[in-house]
């Protein structure tokens, strides 16, 4: 007996959605719906000071837009507010905090960005404060995860496959407590995922590190339910330069596409396309949703959907 499949769309409030993100949301609703599950709306909207209300009501336009619906979450700005904000959680990711404080994984940072630039050998934190036991009680000092050398979790794809990330190559001792006093996204995300019962998350490979650093979260919190999730990391989407879409660059907005004129078939042909799926015929959503369903149900045509994620 499998459980029912439980996903999520997790957008950051942090700018326009773009393509990017339509393209995440579409593929999420069509692999939920493939195997029947249910799907929440998450919004990530933690970051308050960046978290802009055009933002957040820009996600339920464009949702609606796109005629994506979802089973549970918000249904607008105000019930996000009152009911589902991660603004009203902030004192369960503080006892997480405590709980990964208390059985000493934490430290105290006081490198400035610059610092871990000029001594980091690949992007990640260098160690320098590791071993200083420093004041966890210092105001203005982020805290980081201790992630030993060697440190590998292991995750399943969609199709069941064992996948395995070296935390420690990958994400190096990570923030997990923000210099401002906020628990950080990778703390945020994983409680609310173990909260929700979340057993499949759908996100871009650029998430694939923050995977690992969520799942050595999990362990070192004692979770027992996240070797049930199962991820899928898909593509990025480009703009035409080859470089991937951002919310901060907005030329790519699915609100500067509308005001272009185009619609919400060009987005469902878009996404068709990117999916190596024929796209010609696809005018509504039933119609991808109807194309992905008999490309799934062939074993090839599985394996060729899934088999550039992950
Ligand atoms: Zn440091």
């Amino acid at each position: 007996m499998s459980s029912l499949v439980f996903s999520r769309l997790a957008p950051t409030p942090s700018g326009y959605l773009h393509f990017g993100n339509a393209f995440n949301f579409l593929l999420t609703r069509l692999l939920v719906d493939y195997q029947r599950g249910h799907l929440h709306l998450r919004i990530d909207d933690l970051d308050g000071p960046r978290v802009e209300r055009s933002s957040v009501e820009d996600i339920f336009v464009q949702l609606e837009w796109l005629g994506i619906d979802y089973d549970s979450g918000p249904s607008g700005p105000d019930e996000l507010y009152s009911k589902f904000s991660q603004q009203l959680r902030k004192e369960r990711y503080h006892e997480s905090l405590e709980l990964l404080h208390k059985s000493g994984h934490l430290f105290a940072c006081e490198c400035s960005r610059s610092e871990i630039r000029q001594l980091s050998l690949n992007r990640n934190y260098p160690g320098t404060c590791r071993d200083k036991k420093l004041n966890l009680l210092n105001e203005n000092q982020p805290w980081r995860v201790r992630v030993p050398e060697q440190t590998f979790v292991s995750f399943k794809t969609f199709t069941n496959k064992i996948e395995k990330i070296d935390v420690s190559q990958e994400m190096g001792d990570f923030v997990i407590k923000r210099r401002d006093g906020l628990p950080a996204y990778q703390l945020a995300s994983i409680i609310d995922d173990l909260e929700l019962g979340v057993n499949l998350v759908i996100r871009g490979q650029d998430l694939r590190a923050s995977t690992g650093a969520q799942l050595f979260l999990a362990k070192c919190l004692n979770d027992s339910t996240f070797p049930a999730i199962r991820f899928v990391h898909h593509f990025l989407q480009n703009d035409d330069s080859g470089d991937k879409l951002s919310k901060t660059k907005g030329a790519h907005s699915l609100k500067m596409l509308k005001s272009k004129h185009r619609k919400p078939t060009w987005i469902y042909q878009e996404t068709a396309k990117s999916l190596n799926l024929p796209f010609q015929e696809i005018r509504t959503l039933d119609d991808l949703k109807e194309t992905f369903q008999s490309a799934m149900v062939l074993k090839d045509g599985q394996i060729k959907l899934l088999d550039r994620m992950n």
